[in-house]
C-alpha cells in the first residue's frame, strides 16, 4: 500500500455510515478516529425498521405523488404530516423534491438508486467477513410489501414493474400464502410481493456496536465531543473544534446524518438537506410471531421481528431538528398494527424518534467536497441509510484513497445542486 492511501481519516458522526467508512478506510490500511457526542448507533440508526432494502429502487417523490398529499395531510393517522410553522422553511425543499417527480427524473434516480441498494447486503458480508457469521446480527429472509387492500396491489404494481426491469427478484403472494406465511394476521391481505434478496438487522444498535468494536480492537480512536465548527486554512480544514477541544485533522469526512447540514455549510457546501422524523413503536412481548419483516406502504410502516421485540416503524414527519417528538405517531403504528394483528400485546411498549437525513432527490450525497480535496462528505440516505452503510463506505474509501470504482459515483456527489 502506497502512503498516498493510507489517510489518517476523521470521521465526525458515529451513526451506521459514519461506523461503515471507518471501519472500510482502517480495514483499507487508513488511521481512523471518529467524534460523536453520543455512543456509537444511538442516533437515527439506532431506531429504523432494520430492513436492508435491495429492492429499493424508487425514489420517495414518485409523479403525481403531490396530489395525494393533502388527503395524508388531513388524516390524523396518515404517513405523512407537517407540523404547523415548518411549511415555509420546508418550502424551498419540497419544491426540489417535486421538481425531481418528473417521469425522466424518476428514470434516473432509480437508476442511480438501484446501483447500490441493490449490491447493499453484499458489501456488509464483504465488510464483516472477519466476523463469525453467527455474531452479525443481520438475517436474510426476504421482505415481504404486504398490500391489505386489492387498491393496494393495483397501486405497487408500477413500482414491482421497475423493480423486475431492474432485476430485483419478487414472487408475487395471493391470500392463501400470506396467511401460511403470517398465521398471526387477522384480515385477509389481498397480497403481497416477497423480496426474496432483502434482509434485516435483528438489532440495528448491535450492528453499529459491532462496527464500533472492530473499529477500536484495531486501534481506531473514538472521541466523545460535539463538533462545532472548524479552523480552515488555505488547503482545507486543519482542526474540527468540539465542546471538548480542538483535533487536528488530515482528511476529514462529514458522516453526521440529519446534522449534517451547518458542518458542510461551513466547509463551503450549503447542501438542500432535511429532515423527515420517523417514529418507532417497540413491542417486547409482541405476543404474535412475525418471521420476517415486512413494509406496508399504503400505511406508511414496516413491522420487524427484532432480538429485544417486534418493532413498529415508519411515518414521516416534517419539523425540523430541534421540534419535540409528538409520540402520537408512534400510538398511530400501533392502532394500524393491531388491525393487521388482533392478537398484538403491547405491554411495556417503547416509543421513540429519529430524524432520516433527506434530500430532495431521495439519493445520498457520497462524495469528496468541491472546496476542498481532503474533505468528504456521507450523508442524505434518508430512508435507506442501514441499507447503504456498508455501500458508502466502500465508495468513501474508494474516493479517499484515489482509487477507481466499481460503482458510479456520479449521482451521488455534492454538487449536484
Ligand atoms: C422510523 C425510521 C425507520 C427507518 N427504517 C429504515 C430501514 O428499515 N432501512 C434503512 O435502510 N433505513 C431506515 N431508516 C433510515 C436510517 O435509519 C437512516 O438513514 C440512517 O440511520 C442514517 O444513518 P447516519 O449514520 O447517516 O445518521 P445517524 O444514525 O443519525 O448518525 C449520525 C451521528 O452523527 C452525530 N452527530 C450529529 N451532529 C454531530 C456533531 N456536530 N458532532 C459530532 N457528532 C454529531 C449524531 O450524534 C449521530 O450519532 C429509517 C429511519 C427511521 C427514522
Amino acid at each position: 500500500m502506497t502512503e498516498q492511501q493510507q489517510r489518517d481519516v476523521t470521521v465526525i458522526g458515529a451513526g451506521v455510515v459514519g461506523l461503515c467508512c471507518a471501519r472500510t478506510l482502517q480495514r483499507r490500511g487508513c488511521t481512523v478516529t471518529v467524534i460523536d457526542h453520543v455512543d456509537p448507533g444511538m442516533g437515527t440508526s439506532y431506531g429504523n425498521a432494520g430492513i436492508f432494502s435491495t429492492s429499493a429502487v424508487m425514489p420517495e417523490g414518485k409523479p403525481g405523488v403531490w396530489k395525494k398529499v393533502p388527503g395524508w395531510l388531513m388524516d390524523p393517522l396518515g404517513p405523512l404530516t407537517i407540523r404547523p410553522g415548518y411549511l415555509p422553511k420546508l418550502t424551498p425543499w419540497l419544491l426540489r423534491f417535486i421538481a425531481n417527480t418528473t417521469p425522466r427524473r424518476v428514470e434516473e434516480i432509480s437508476l442511480a438508486l438501484s446501483s447500490i441498494t441493490m449490491p447493499g447486503l453484499e458489501h456488509y458480508t464483504a465488510l464483516l467477513d472477519d466476523v463469525p457469521s453467527d455474531q452479525v446480527p443481520i438475517r436474510r429472509q426476504g421482505c415481504l410489501y404486504l398490500y391489505p387492500n386489492p387498491a393496494d396491489v393495483a397501486a405497487a404494481a408500477p413500482d414491482n414493474e421497475v423493480r423486475r426491469r431492474r432485476g430485483v427478484n419478487l414472487e408475487m403472494l395471493g391470500p392463501d400464502e400470506i396467511r401460511q406465511l403470517l398465521p398471526a394476521i387477522g384480515p385477509e391481505m389481498a397480497g403481497g410481493a416477497l423480496a426474496t434478496e432483502s434482509g434485516h438487522a435483528t438489532s440495528p444498535l448491535a450492528l453499529s456496536q459491532l462496527l464500533a468494536a472492530r473499529i477500536e480492537a484495531d486501534g481506531g480512536r473514538f472521541i466523545r465531543a460535539k463538533a462545532k465548527g472548524f479552523a480552515i486554512g488555505a488547503a482545507g480544514p486543519t482542526h474540527v473544534h468540539t465542546d471538548h477541544g480542538n483535533v487536528e485533522v488530515e482528511d476529514l469526512l462529514i458522516a453526521a446524518g440529519a446534522f449534517s447540514k451547518p458542518l458542510a455549510k461551513e466547509l463551503g457546501n450549503n447542501m438542500p438537506l432535511d429532515t423527515e422524523r420517523g417514529y418507532h413503536m417497540m413491542l417486547p412481548q409482541p405476543n404474535v410471531e412475525v418471521r420476517l419483516p415486512m413494509l406496508i406502504s399504503s400505511l406508511g410502516f414496516g413491522v420487524t421481528p427484532m432480538d429485544d421485540g417486534l418493532r413498529l416503524a415508519g411515518t414521516v414527519e416534517f419539523g425540523g431538528t430541534e421540534a419535540l417528538p409528538n409520540y402520537a405517531r408512534a400510538e398511530a403504528l400501533l392502532t394500524h398494527a393491531k388491525r393487521l394483528f388482533p392478537d398484538l400485546n403491547d405491554t411495556g411498549r417503547e416509543p421513540w424518534m429519529g430524524h432520516r437525513p433527506s434530500m430532495p432527490d431521495s439519493l445520498p450525497v457520497i462524495s469528496r467536497s468541491n472546496r476542498f480535496d481532503r474533505v468528504f462528505y456521507a450523508f442524505g440516505h434518508g430512508h435507506l441509510g442501514l441499507s447503504l452503510g456498508a455501500v458508502t463506505g466502500r465508495i468513501i474509501a474508494d474516493l479517499v484513497q484515489d482509487r477507481p470504482s466499481d460503482i458510479d459515483a456520479t449521482p451521488f456527489r455534492a454538487d449536484r445542486f
